[in-house]
């Protein structure tokens, strides 16, 4: 089965540190996500803990929002056929020395906190993360 979807996408700061945005924007067009819109912004530490709170009570909350929350970085929008299964393929998995091989995190990620990018995990979180950034 086949939907369009949007889907949240973040390059975060150690990729965007690293100029690897406009690479990780052309990879995702190539797979078939359309880039509907992007903003590079740098969050505050309370809007990253906002932002994850799913993750509140386990033991790394608080280094990843010090993480995200240390430099900017690049917000999007995705959209296509499947986008929020397609791009957690494309991203790989969690720990980049897990991650398959030609995925984002296997390619640029650097360690399980330093995974160059963040995506949606389900069409009802792609919403309410979208609404987070561009409201
Ligand atoms: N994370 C971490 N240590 C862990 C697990 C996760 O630092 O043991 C960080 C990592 O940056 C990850 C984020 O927390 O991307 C959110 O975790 P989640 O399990 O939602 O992974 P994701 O959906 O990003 O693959
Ligand atoms: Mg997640």
């Amino acid at each position: 089965m086949s939907s369009l979807e949007q889907t949240l996408s973040i390059i975060k700061p150690d990729a965007v540190e690293r100029n690897l945005d406009g690479e990780i924007k052309s990879f995702y067009e190539k797979n078939n996500l359309k880039i509907i819109k992007s903003k590079k912004v740098k969050i505050s530490k309370e809007e990253a803990s906002e932002f994850y709170k799913v993750h509140q009570t386990k033991p790394f909350y608080g280094e990843l929002c010090n993480y995200l929350s240390s430099g900017p970085i690049v917000v999007m929008i995705l959209e296509g056929e499947n986008a929020v299964s397609n791009n957690r393929q494309l991203m790989g998995a969690t720990d980049p020395k897990k991650a398959e091989d030609g995925t984002l995190r296997k390619m640029y990620g650097l360690s399980i906190d330093k995974n160059s990018v963040h995506g949606s995990d389900s069409v009802e979180n792609a919403k309410i993360e979208i609404n987070f950034f561009f409201k």
